[in-house]
């Protein structure tokens, strides 16, 4: 039976690391601040905005939150981010998404100081990543790295297939398993024979939004098997991967809810105290 990777565990874990640099912080005088804009009234958004205040809360992060209507204007959103940029209290900027479809979400996403981008969603911090340098990483990706490190997953060498190709999970966690020296295969849906591909995998990371997508007969015998989906199904949270299958077959496991989910939020708090820990230096 696989063992877990149990992110609820590891994000503790973080939290509580970053609880005590945001105390180290406060000492020298810097009172870490997260500003997060939410426009609208999507479901999940305001469950996702809930869970962000709680990990402030615990970490003695300060959260600013800012709620607009549905029908705010592109020039209310613009000038929030930019009364946030200008904020020397405010070290990390993170927008909502997904925005209502009115607004254009690659350019608010742009105005957003690099420095403060905590979500890496800036296309300098994607750059960045991508060229190898040293930028802020988008947490989800991050998360699923810091899990597999975390719990001894070896990667260097190793084949690892990713499921998925959108910029904000599935490009940026192939980047960064190629930055730990995997061999990385980015699978999507217009891939040919996708099981040939999965069933390489030592590591396999699924972000595709599809409930039980990755059966056991598309998984490697003792593989990490990382879910980064969420569904949701008659008021149930599940993954995309038949976890109570793939489990028997796989090394190690992410399970949905308390896998990925967790590390993404506690990434978020730790991408805005090394934010805040930059102004510093
Ligand atoms: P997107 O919808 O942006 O991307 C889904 C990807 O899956 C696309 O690249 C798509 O391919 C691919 N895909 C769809 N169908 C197939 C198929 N049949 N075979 C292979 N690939 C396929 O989703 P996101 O990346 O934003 O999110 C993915 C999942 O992860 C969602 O369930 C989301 O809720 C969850 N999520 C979880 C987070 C967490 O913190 N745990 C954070 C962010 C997202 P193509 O590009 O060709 O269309």
């Amino acid at each position: 039976m696989a063992q877990l990777l149990d992110g609820k565990l590891l994000s503790e874990q973080v939290l509580e690391e970053i609880r005590k640099r945001t105390d180290i912080l406060k000492a020298r005088g810097v009172d870490p601040g997260l500003a997060v804009i939410f426009v609208g009234d999507d479901p999940a958004s305001r469950i996702y905005v809930s869970n962000k205040e709680k990990a402030c809360e615990r970490t003695g992060v300060r959260s600013l939150m800012v709620h607009l209507p549905e029908n705010a204007t592109q020039e209310e959103l613009e000038s929030r981010i930019r009364a946030f940029n200008e904020d020397p209290k405010v070290h990390g900027i993170l927008v909502q998404l997904p925005l209502p479809g009115h607004l254009n979400e690659r350019h608010a996403l742009s105005l957003i100081d690099p420095q403060k981008d905590v979500d890496g969603f800036h296309i300098l911090n994607a750059g960045k990543l991508f060229s190898g340098e040293e930028g802020t990483l988008p947490c989800t990706p991050r998360g699923v790295i810091y899990m597999l490190k975390k719990m001894g997953v070896p990667l260097a060498g190793r084949e690892a297939v990713v499921v998925g190709r959108s910029n904000i999970v599935g490009k940026p966690t192939a980047m960064l398993l190629l930055r730990e020296n995997c061999t990385v295969t980015l699978c999507h849906s217009r891939t040919e024979d996708l099981k040939a591909h999965t069933l390489r995998a030592d590591i396999l990371v699924v972000a595709v939004g599809k409930p039980g997508f990755i059966t056991a007969d598309m998984v490697k015998e003792g593989a990490a098997v990382v879910d980064v989906g969420i569904n949701r199904i008659n008021g149930r949270v599940v993954g995309d991967v038949d976890t109570e299958n793939v489990a028997r077959k796989a090394a190690f496991i992410s399970p949905v809810p308390g896998g990925v989910g967790k590390m993404t939020v506690s990434m978020l708090l730790l991408n805005t105290v090394e934010a805040a820990e930059r102004t510093l230096s």
